[in-house]
């Protein structure tokens, strides 16, 4: 049998409602009701382009021109309530790469990329963390920086990187490949450019391993069926509700 595999996208959905990871993950029924989602598609339309840009093999993505054009040819319109707001969006997207491809090129290249959207995977007993990373770059002495770009964001602090499960999910991956290596994790707000690191310490990477393996235990041996959906503001943008109000009563908190 296939050993079970957590990535950083099954454990924060299900830090954000069981209920949510057994729809999405545990009980066919759930996929019936899942809508597209603009800023999904905005979301993977840039993720597209910005690989090609940094795929130093993909040699007609380099200039602000074909970067444009890449993103015409990648633009996914599903998810769009209508004509005025996908214009809006796919203004935006341009701004976004516009900038992007600019500050690269202002910016003295300090380190080279590894990998684009990549997947590591690391054994953790009765399962295997997995996670797709968006780009790996790797500085002259050796550190290599997760790069993870953020479509919706235009900013971004220190602390939360720090706190960022998916971030720390990444750390955990990369350095037990590498683990000779120092390793930093970066977000990138793409709509201002900005961008914050940070990095954990060998202990604090083992801390964080355990806690990990706590809650993957948990996921894997929650009794998903049992479960009582309870009230709360994300229910107002999830795509669960009817599910949830047909088979239980909610828990109005
Ligand atoms: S509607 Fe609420 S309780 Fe049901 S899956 Fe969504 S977030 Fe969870």
């Amino acid at each position: 049998m296939r050993k079970p595999t957590l990535s950083p996208s099954k454990i924060t959905t299900y830090l954000a409602c069981p209920v949510k990871y057994r729809w999405t993950y545990v009980d066919d029924r759930g996929k019936w009701y899942l809508r597209s989602k603009s800023y999904y598609s905005f979301g993977t339309t840039l993720h597209r382009v910005l690989e090609r840009f940094h795929n130093e093999g993909d040699s007609g993505v380099s200039t602000q021109a074909e970067v444009l054009a890449a993103y015409e040819e990648s633009w996914i319109d599903a998810g769009f309530s209508s004509a005025e707001e996908m214009a809006e969006a796919f203004g935006e997207g341009k701004q976004i790469l516009t900038r992007h491809v600019q500050m690269q090129m202002d910016r003295p290249k300090l380190a080279k990329t590894l990998f684009l959207e990549r997947q590591f995977r690391w054994d953790m007993g009765e399962f295997a963390l997995i996670g797709r990373v968006d780009r790996v770059d790797e500085y002259e002495d050796g550190t290599l920086e997760i790069v993870d770009y953020k479509s919706g964001r235009e900013s971004v602090s220190q602390e939360e990187v720090a706190s960022d499960i998916a971030m720390g999910c990444y750390q955990l991956l990369l350095k037990r490949k590498f683990p000779d290596r120092q390793v930093k994790a970066t977000i990138l707000a793409l709509r201002s450019g900005e961008s914050c690191s940070s990095s954990m310490t060998d202990a604090e990477l083992n801390d964080f391993e355990r806690d990990i393996h706590t809650l993957g235990m948990e996921i894997l041996n929650e009794d998903y069926p049992d479960l009582i959906p309870v009230y709360k503001p994300l229910c107002g943008r999830c795509d669960f509700i009817p599910l949830c109000r047909k088979h239980h009563e909610y828990q109005e908190l």
